[in-house]
């Protein structure tokens, strides 16, 4: 095809896949520099492309009727996620030339369709958005792009809610499941320490379901409980406006390394090779156990993986990355 006019990207349903498909992203950017470039997304992940300053436009999906209204009028699609469901509302919606995965029976509804890598190989999530673009044809050059640009009126309304002040950030969810929580106790103690050095004040961030865990941390370490009470733009603010976070493998922890906040991240279950924050300002923390990674969302044994992490450990992690001794885990 000479060029399309208009590109639609079809983004991933987590926060997390989402910022480690931005390279990919950018890279379809590079190859279509005339046409326009919008995403369609769900509404929990949509807001997220406010701070990426490459798009024309962001659509959300509600639901498959209002996806492919969503979708309709682009010449080109590109999908960032695997799913059946995703593929056909791009073909109702009449999308004439649909890429992605072949994946989840989908293979007829795509007219160029990429092959699922056979391993991830170890590297990084963003390679795997990649090789789906290089295998339909579209170049991918440069060191990998997964920042965010934290738009100005982000970092005050956050400020509006944090106050004065320096913040280390504690976020103890993990959406995906409970083996990879490391224990808030743990991110308290290791918390209180560094924020006691830096002179700053504990937050915690995260949705209403970690209010038990902002609760606790609030009652032992004097922390401002920010659980369930931040937007998508004001949790991008105050992680952009944190002196460091600690973090599990989750959303937050791949927002704060794309807006540039040093992170330090627990990791457990989940392949650190693949799912590391990515950039230079994060470190991840981690024990060697025989059963890691497992990838299971519960833990079928004692939690070793996460029960062995020790605070100490973990905040000699971070101040190793603040002195710049450690980091760069992509
Ligand atoms: S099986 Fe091993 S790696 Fe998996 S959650 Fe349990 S302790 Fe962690």
């Amino acid at each position: 095809m000479s060029g399309p006019r208009s590109v639609v990207v079809r983004a991933p349903n987590w926060l997390g896949d989402a910022v480690l498909s931005l390279p990919a992203l950018r890279d379809l950017r590079a190859a279509f520099p005339g046409a326009r470039l919008e995403v369609v997304a769900r509404p929990a992940v949509a807001p997220l492309y406010g701070a990426v300053p490459e798009l024309a436009g962001v659509r959300e999906a509600r639901g498959f009727a209002t996806e492919v209204d969503a979708l309709r009028g682009f010449e080109l699609g590109v999908l960032f996620t695997n799913s059946f469901g995703t593929a056909l509302a791009m073909r109702v919606a009449g999308v004439p030339e649909r890429w992605g995965y072949a994946r989840d029976g989908r293979g007829l509804l795509l007219t160029r369709a990429a092959r699922r890598p056979a391993a991830a190989g170890g590297k990084s999530q963003v390679f795997y958005y990649r090789a789906m673009l290089e295998q339909i044809g579209v170049a991918t050059s440069g060191a990998p792009d997964a920042s965010l640009r934290c738009p100005d009126p982000w970092r005050a309304a956050a400020r509006a809610k944090l106050g004065a002040g320096r913040f280390v950030g504690v976020a103890p969810g993990a959406a995906y499941g409970g083996a990879k929580r490391w224990p808030a106790e743990r991110f308290a103690a290791a918390a209180a320490e560094l924020a006691r050095e830096r002179e700053a004040r504990v937050v915690v961030l995260g949705t209403a379901a970690e209010r038990p865990a902002g609760k606790m941390l609030a009652q032992v370490c004097g922390a401002l409980d920010l659980t369930g009470n931040t937007s998508l733009p004001e949790l991008c603010g105050a992680l952009a406006e944190l002196d460091l976070l600690l973090t599990n493998d989750s959303g937050p922890m791949h927002v704060a390394a794309a807006l540039g906040t040093p992170v330090v991240a627990a990791f457990g279950p989940t392949d650190w090779r693949e799912t590391a924050p990515f950039g230079g300002r994060a470190a991840i923390a981690r024990e060697s156990v025989e059963c890691a990674p497992c990838r299971f969302r519960e833990c079928p044994i004692d939690h070793r993986c996460m029960e062995r992490l020790a605070p100490a450990r973990v905040a000699e992690t971070a101040r190793a990355l603040l002195r710049g001794e450690t980091g760069g885990v992509a």
